[in-house]
């Protein structure tokens, strides 16, 4: 593929609710544009972008994939991505990519939850946004209820610049209300010029007041003279909507059919003439080494800056890195400096993608997207620059991973495969996180929710041959205890060979919470010989470590060493740990376990009709509501503390509980002592686990 200026670019990204048509969108622009000769379909699993075997399995997009159309000489890179709230992650670091946003909404299911969140993470961005409405060749398509709802959702700025003509199985073409001309598609994708047709009026009149309305009210002086005079000259009606466009003020409205390719290359035009080149997007800012900033533009011979929007290994298309060159030129077998990692990485062979297919490509230069080989230093959310010019770009802005598996493989001796698995998919994923506690000898990996953290094992097994359980992740509570309490350790074995002798006599207290654990030496005048006063520590510490009756580690409390009785041959310190650890054990025994919980500090965030239930649920899930605030936008901001065993699947519970509209975050408080009847829940289990384990 030929190198293109800066000006002949166009990156635009697809969004949508999953299963709205971007991937069928994308293949229906390949198709239109000859780069392929028919049309694979979801359903077939062949289309070009769609190449994974659990997208092709499931039928849904799971990760972010791209090509580029060639378009009257003009090159599209398009990304397409995942349109499931799970795969978030890919979402916004392809946001960053592009120049501007097509969201792409189903006529039979209206706006849906991510194509609200599509929606503000573009504006976030300042990124234009185009509305691409699809399907209306299905059964009970409604372009006007659509149209209705995304005004609704998304305010005045929604702009109708086309209606279909006919409708579901007899939709057959687009009637352009800029231009009042129609474009039929008896005979493939490409658009017949006719008439405009009569019947039209009823629907084009008060979408075209809809669109003159937009247009006013996306410029202060179009809006003072729609005001004054009623309406807009025609001349004003089309230089205005292309500038409130461009200025991201105006949302136009463009319609057709993926699957039948009907509008397809109308879009094309419009993405060619009208969707912002990387000139038209202008320099960027980015960070300099001394931490001031400083802008670079779209230009070849620019020092380069760039951005990693995605690596990604994957037996289909290779273990790849992909990035959007803002300035200078890539060329292949460079050094490029990885500011965010501070480390050289050499670049390979330079190729654009095409689905899974590579194209080599003989530069990457300013405005345009790449890929290259995987790197073994970067990762997404990296920057690209020169040694000499060593600059970064913000990072990716991406919230915490919050639903937690512990998992573990089936078969023995697969640790390391796995240990390499993840650290492989962490590199590319950023919204996983995976940790190892020691404290519950579990990996946990952490997600965005249970389709997220499916898809990982899923591809733990099949790219990296490691089978996995799963399960819920551990809870870390801890034991303590609530009064004083004596305790003997008699470890006496004196029959036959050499023999074990050591006693010792403890006192327990509980500590203020947090303080930890002391140890109080009251022996005087040589009950048992100093050296053996750290081994009875020791054993102490180690049982409260594996914890006394359930598991969890013991805290906050002193122990006072009062008494003991040595022998001189058979004492040890082996002999003194055992005591230590059995007069631990009957004190706490004496004194009764009590089990504290991990809790959280939780904010959720949701619009006002939420706040209700939110507040009930965390009510019923022993919360503490802290506080209340407007977050602006129509949302509320909720803080509370709740116990974390309670909230271990928000992420789910509050999906289902908002439809996908609600956000929360969550970190460790403190810990509080577990009511009595759950606490002996906890004790039962732990029990179990012990047995079985025997
Ligand atoms: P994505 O999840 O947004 O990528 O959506 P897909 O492209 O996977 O489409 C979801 C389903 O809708 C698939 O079964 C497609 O064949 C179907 N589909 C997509 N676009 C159209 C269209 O314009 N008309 C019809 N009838 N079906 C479509």
């Amino acid at each position: 593929m030929k190198t293109y200026d800066a000006k002949d670019i166009r990156n635009v990204l697809l969004v949508g609710h999953g299963g709205a048509g971007k991937t069928t969108l994308l293949e229906a622009m390949l198709f239109t544009s000859g780069a392929i000769t028919r049309m694979g379909t979801v359903e077939d699993g062949n289309t070009v972008s769609d190449h994974d075997l659990d997208e092709q399995r499931k039928g849904i997009s799971v990760s972010l994939s791209m090509s580029p159309v060639e378009w009257n000489g003009v090159k599209i890179n398009v990304l397409d991505a995942p349109g499931y709230a799970d795969f978030i992650g890919d979402l916004r670091s392809a946001v960053r990519a592009v120049d501007a946003v097509i969201v792409v909404v189903s006529a039979v299911d209206g706006v849906e939850v991510q194509t609200e969140v599509a929606w503000e993470l573009a504006v976030e961005a300042g990124l234009p946004r185009a509305i691409f409405i699809n399907k209306l060749d299905r059964e009970r398509a409604d372009f006007q209820r659509t149209l209705d709802q995304l005004v609704s959702a998304f305010g005045n700025q929604v702009a109708p610049f086309e209606l279909p003509i006919g409708t579901e199985h007899e939709f057959n073409g687009v009637a352009d209300l800029l231009h009042e001309k129609a474009d039929l598609y008896p005979n493939g994708p490409k658009a017949v010029e006719s008439d405009w047709p009569e019947d039209l009026h009823a629907m084009a009149d008060p979408a075209r007041e809809k669109l003159m309305e937009a247009v006013a009210e996306s410029d202060d002086d179009l809006i003072e003279e729609y005001l004054e005079q009623g309406t807009l000259p025609e001349e004003h009606i089309v230089s205005g909507a292309k500038d409130g466009f461009a200025r991201a003020r105006l949302a136009p409205v463009i319609v057709g059919s993926a699957a039948k390719a009907i509008g397809i290359d109308r879009l094309l035009d419009f993405i060619v003439e009208e969707f912002p080149s990387p000139v038209d997007r202008g320099p960027i800012e980015v960070t300099a080494k001394d931490g001031s900033t400083t802008e670079r533009t779209p230009d070849v011979s620019a020092p380069v800056s760039a951005f990693v929007f995605k690596t990604l290994s994957d037996p289909f298309v290779g273990h790849i890195t992909m990035f959007r060159v803002f300035s200078g030129r890539v060329k292949p077998d460079a050094t490029m400096w990885n500011a965010t990692q501070a480390t050289d990485e050499r670049i390979g062979q330079l190729f654009t993608l095409r689905g899974k297919e590579h194209e080599s490509v003989p530069e990457v230069a300013a405005g345009d997207i790449g890929a290259v080989a995987k790197l073994a230093h970067t990762h997404t959310g990296d920057s690209f620059s020169t040694k000499e010019n060593p600059v970064q770009l913000d990072g990716i802005d991406l919230p915490e991973p919050l639903l937690a598996y512990a998992i573990e493989p089936k078969a023995k001796g697969d640790e390391d495969k796995l240990a390499t698995g993840l650290t492989r998919m962490r590199e590319e994923d950023p919204t996983l996180r995976v940790a190892r506690t020691d404290e519950t000898h579990e990996t946990v990996m952490y997600g965005m929710g249970e389709a997220h953290l499916e898809v990982i094992i899923e591809r733990l097994k099949r790219k990296y041959g490691v089978d996995v359980t799963h399960r819920p992740a551990k809870i870390a509570y801890r034991e303590t205890i609530r009064t004083k309490a004596k305790g003997q350790g008699r470890h006496v074995k004196q029959t036959g060979g050499h023999g074990q002798y050591a006693v010792c006599n403890i006192e327990i207290e509980p500590q203020p919470r947090g303080d930890g654990f002391v140890y109080d030496n009251r022996i005087v005048g040589g009950a048992i010989p100093s050296q053996f006063i750290p081994s009875i520590e020791k054993g102490v510490v180690r049982t409260m470590t594996e914890g006394v009756i359930s598991g969890n580690p013991m805290v906050d409390i002193k122990v006072t060493l009062l008494d003991g009785k040595f022998h001189p041959v058979d004492s040890s310190d082996m002999a003194f740990q055992i005591a230590g650890s059995m007069a631990l054990k009957e004190a706490v025994e004496q004194a009764g376990v009590v089990l504290l919980e991990p809790v959280v500090d939780l904010e959720v965030i949701v619009p006002d009709a939420y706040t209700g239930d939110v507040m009930g649920d965390l009510n019923s899930k022993r919360g503490k509501i802290a506080g209340m605030e407007q977050a602006g936008g129509g949302k509320q901001v909720i803080k509370a503390t709740v116990p974390q065993a309670e909230v271990a699947r928000y992420v789910i519970d509050l999906r289902s509980m908002t439809g996908g509209r609600g956000a929360f975050s969550m970190a460790f408080s403190h810990y509080e002592e577990l009511p009595q009847h759950l606490a002996q829940k906890v004790i039962d289990e732990a029990q179990r686990a012990r047995e079985e384990k025997r």
